[in-house]
């Protein structure tokens, strides 16, 4: 069987979005299931829409996302270079050979000719084509003009009538009406292949067996099946995957919230998590397998054929849902290394900390971490192991300080049976509140709340036991005091 090549082809005109990583996954998920090669060629002839660092920043989008590729840049191969503005050679190349063979060419009407014909189509409300005044050029008329030095295009001469038929493995087969399409552009004025030429042509010349791209891409086909005819060259197989859709069945766009990659890394989502959520869009998993999916197990049952048909639907909450799944359940120690760019940002710890604090902060993170659902979050909620308490919840200044009678005996109660423990452990720590719990006869949450916003700042943090123990014996009895004195002093201000 033929060896089967894939590329992942991105025009570097801007950061890495959800829809161009979909495509990327699923086109190296069919290639490590085929045992076949991904391919990553940058499309970047398109000089006006280029921007600056795009390139570098979808290599590490991918590389973040653990997708990797077998040739391209950085990577090298036998098939390159993976610019294709490296590889003009061959584009004039290839459209020479056609113009020799009478397939395509030399146009030299002039914009201004163009628009004027489009104007008056427009009028008698037919939509353009190219009428083909430059097909029928004779040779030497045509040298001459090149001689003279008059700009012109190269088109491709379309038979005008005929059948193009997509065989697509998701969309099954689709056919387009040869006379739907003109003499169409396959070399700009400038001397630059259009994009439909370069990619046929790169498709062929790296032996890519298979174009698995996004649905916008299908209109293309039938335009680069003709040049794949023209030159004479085997079509590869075609699978279009379905849109993308914002929760309103709209195009997605930046209103719909993030959609850059790079954007999710920085809310501090991971990398496992957004490839998970990227392959449930367009795969379902094996039933009984749950959401949570690997690819090492999206790749065992991987097949072009199973991808849905039907566009996917972008759901932000369902990604954060995922992402707090996997922080939930992935090793402890990859999880603090991902979280420790972000507790620097927040200043919660410095560079040297990183080291020597580690224990630690492997055990608040290990605390935290099933109450949030991104790393962003996570050191947020970790704030109060790391810096003293500013200023307390304002919803649980009222409710647990303000409100609730006694608070203050009740702590100062907490505080004298936390200060005699001298192994101050989760166990015991607990066992001394139960203690107090059951002798005062009243309920948990009494006493449990205000402890916990006079330890944390907070309402909501990790069991109140845990976190006694991980402040340790001086800190929590610091940090009650201030409380009692604060509610002594009727002073319940955030300082
Ligand atoms: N460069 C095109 C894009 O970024 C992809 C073309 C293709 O996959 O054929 O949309």
């Amino acid at each position: 069987m033929e060896k089967v090549r894939v590329r992942f082809a991105p025009s570097p005109t801007g950061y890495l979005h959800i829809g161009g990583a979909r495509t990327a996954l699923f086109n190296w998920l069919f290639a490590k299931k085929q045992n076949g090669k991904l391919i990553l060629r940058i499309e970047d002839t398109d000089t006006e829409r280029l921007k600056e660092d795009s390139v570098s920043q979808i290599l590490s989008s991918l590389r973040w996302l653990g997708i990797d590729w077998d040739e391209g840049p950085e990577k090298g191969g036998d098939f390159g270079p993976y610019y294709q503005s490296q590889r003009q050679g061959l584009y004039t190349k290839y459209a020479q050979r056609l113009v020799q063979e009478n397939r395509a060419y030399h146009c030299f009407c002039s914009v201004d000719q163009l628009e004027e014909e489009r104007q008056k189509l427009r009028q008698a409300g037919i939509p353009f084509r190219y009428q083909g005044r430059c097909r029928d050029l004779g040779p030497e008329e045509v040298q001459s003009k090149l001689r003279q030095g008059l700009s012109s295009v190269i088109r491709l001469k379309v038979p005008e009538a005929g059948q193009i038929v997509v065989e697509d493995i998701i969309r099954g087969t689709v056919s387009f009406e040869a006379e739907q399409f003109d003499d169409f552009i396959i070399m700009k004025s400038d001397g630059t292949p259009a994009y439909n030429f370069a990619c046929v042509v790169d498709d062929h010349a790296m032996q890519i067996s298979h174009v698995i791209r996004a649905e916008e891409h299908l209109s293309n086909t039938p335009k680069q099946c003709l040049i794949y005819r023209a030159l004479g060259c085997k079509i590869p197989l075609f699978a279009h995957l379905s849109m993308i859709l914002a929760p309103d069945r709209s195009k997605l766009s930046k209103r719909h919230g993030a959609t850059a990659v790079g954007e999710f890394q920085e809310t501090g989502c991971l990398p496992e998590a957004l490839v998970n959520y990227l392959t449930l869009l367009g795969w379902s998993p094996t039933e009984g397998q749950g959401e949570l999916v690997s690819p090492e197990q999206t790749i065992t049952s991987f097949s072009l054929e199973k991808v849905s048909k039907t566009a996917a639907i972008y759901d932000v909450q369902k990604l954060i849902w995922l992402n707090g799944q996997y922080m939930t359940e992935c090793d402890l120690d990859s999880l603090t290394l991902q979280a420790i760019p972000f507790l620097l940002k927040l200043g919660l710890i410095n560079s040297l900390d990183v080291e020597e604090k580690r224990e630690y902060i492997c055990e608040v993170v290990g605390a935290v971490r099933e109450r949030v659902r991104t790393l962003g979050e996570l050191a947020e909620s970790s704030r109060c192991f790391f810096q003293d308490i500013v200023a307390y919840d304002e919803k649980g200044l009222e409710k647990y300080f303000l409100n609730q009678e006694s608070v203050e005996v009740l702590l100062s109660k907490g505080r004298e049976r936390l200060n005699v423990l001298e192994q101050f452990d989760v166990e015991n720590t607990e066992r001394a509140y139960r203690q107090l719990i059951a002798e005062l006869a009243i309920k948990g949450g009494t006493i449990i709340h205000p402890t916990r916003l006079a330890l944390t700042g907070r309402t909501v943090s990790p069991g109140l036991f845990d976190v006694m123990a991980l402040l340790g014996k001086k800190k929590c009895i610091e940090r009650l005091d201030k409380a009692i004195d604060m509610l002594k002093k009727n002073n319940f201000k955030n300082n």
